[in-house]
């Protein structure tokens, strides 16, 4: 056998890694250590699981282990990595056991943020954040018992989740700090949005602070909130992730400011032979340059290809081509019939990245006027009004906002400025937009008066 390749995370960014490193030398031996039973699954689909959309788990499942090992990967799941000693080039696993490795890719993922007012393991307080999460909710739903959860945290993931149990006959409360939905955005922007998740059956209550959970055998009863109890069966906690980085701290790997690991664009640390990617690492934003924590999809698979890409190139003694360019924390949801997506930053993360902001807003239809069926689209872009360089976009609607967010994704990794904008050549035909598009139109609006 050639060099060995451990990696420790078998989700998006490893097994993306495993797989490019394998396709990129057939010679290396790599082993994917995970301690969940589940590998290679769409997180992202898990609302959609709860909601009864996706009927079972394993539609969810991109790799099963056949088709891992068809691959040429060694798995081992249940198999939880404790401790590593990069001086002697090894991995300890729960039990005692050890892996010596030639190349090691950390990809430990996110952790859900639990604050301590969850306290320890009450058993009706959960986050969701694996495919065994996922399952474990959706069986709640399923089964006939307790009806009533509070979702707490009113990010896109708060909202998708309460909406899918809403939209499966249980009785949800959303409970957020903000006074409004998705505080990325502006306020008049989410307005239908929450009228729409309303109308579903979700109970927005915004604007209260959390206090404690109150419980009673074992359970919470009650969350306490500094505008009363909301009365619970389950709660949902939705309050964001954070990077898995503590196995690699520990190892005394060195973490940025956002606690990620620290990686060049071709996903090395600074410790000889060890990549990481996906979740657990900071990436450059390509607006400011600065370091940011982007948990994304897309990131964590693309991250993890390029780690792999470069460490096969390694142990085949050449460089690789592969190098990761930057996030544009680029998002975009579904919930209660709208789209909601942004691209770059708002306003206030402009403003506080040192931008001299400019911001134009506007209400769009989704065709042509004249054209049946069409839809309000609210678009919002940011601008600096030194450079005129687009930094960040926002877009909700009915229809309409998936493939126009992308043209400013475009623009932000092009660094386009509106004037570049306004002049592309984009498709028209009415049943898909007015012959000026939103997309041109407000970006002509800012070429004329920026
Ligand atoms: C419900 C949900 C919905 C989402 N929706 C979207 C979306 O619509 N769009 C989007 O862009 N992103 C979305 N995301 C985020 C996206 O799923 C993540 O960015 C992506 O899964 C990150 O992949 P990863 O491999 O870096 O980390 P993870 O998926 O967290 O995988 C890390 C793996 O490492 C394992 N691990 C950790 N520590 C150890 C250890 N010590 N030993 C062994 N194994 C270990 C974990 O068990 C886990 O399987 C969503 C996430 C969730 C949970």
């Amino acid at each position: 056998m050639g060099k060995r390749v451990i990696v420790v995370g078998g989700d998006a960014a490893g097994m993306s890694a495993a797989s490019q490193a394998r396709r990129a030398n057939p010679g290396l031996e790599v082993v994917v250590l995970e301690r969940g039973h589940h590998v290679s699954y769409g997180a992202c689909g898990i609302p959609a699981l709860i909601a009864g959309d996706i009927a079972a788990p394993e539609a969810l499942v991109a790799l099963t282990p056949p088709a891992v090992a068809a691959r040429g990967i060694e798995l081992r799941t249940d198999c939880e990595v404790v401790e590593l000693r990069p001086a002697a080039r090894q991995v300890v696993v729960r039990g005692g056991g050890t892996w010596r490795y030639d190349y090691l890719v950390l990809a430990t993922g996110a952790a859900a943020v639990r604050p301590a007012w969850a306290g320890e393991n009450p058993a009706n307080v959960v986050t969701v954040r694996s495919l065994q999460d996922g399952i474990d909710l959706r069986r709640w739903v399923d089964s006939a018992g307790g009806r009533r959860a509070v979702v707490i945290g009113a990010g896109p993931l708060g909202l998708e989740l309460a909406e899918a149990l809403a939209r499966r006959g249980v009785d949800v409360s959303l409970v957020a700090r903000a006074k409004q939905l998705l505080s990325g955005f502006e306020a008049p922007d989410v307005e239908a949005v929450t009228a729409a998740l309303t109308a579903v059956g979700v109970r927005p209550l915004l604007g209260r602070t959390v206090a404690s959970l109150r419980c009673a055998a074992g359970r919470v009863a009650a969350v306490v909130t500094d505008q009363g109890e909301v009365g619970a069966d389950l709660v949902v906690l939705a309050l964001g992730v954070r990077p898995a980085s503590e196995l690699a701290a520990r190892a005394g790997l060195p973490l940025g400011a956002a606690g990620g690991l620290v990686v060049n664009d071709r996903m090395r640390t600074a410790t000889p032979g060890v990549f990481a990617a996906g979740d657990c690492v900071e990436v450059p934003h390509v607006v400011t340059g600065e370091r940011v924590f982007a948990p994304l999809a897309l990131t964590a698979n693309r991250t993890g290809r390029v780690a792999g890409d470069n460490l096969a190139a390694d142990s085949l003694g050449r460089a690789s081509s592969q190098r990761f360019r930057g996030t544009a924390g680029s998002l975009i949801a579904q919930v209660a019939g709208f789209t909601i997506a942004g691209v770059g930053l708002n306003a206030a993360q402009a403003t506080a990245a040192g931008f001299t902001v400019a911001v134009l807003s506007r209400e769009y239809h989704s065709r042509a006027a004249y054209y049946p069926g069409g839809r309000p689209l609210r678009l919002r872009i940011v601008v600096d009004r030194h450079t005129r360089r687009l930094l960040g976009a926002q877009m909700v609607g009915e229809e309409g906002v998936a493939g126009r967010i992308d043209v400013f994704a475009a623009a932000l990794h092009g660094r386009l400025t509106v004037d570049d904008v306004y002049h592309l050549d984009l498709p028209y035909s009415p049943p898909y937009g007015p012959v000026y598009d939103p997309v041109i139109d407000i970006c002509g609006r800012a070429s004329l008066e920026l």
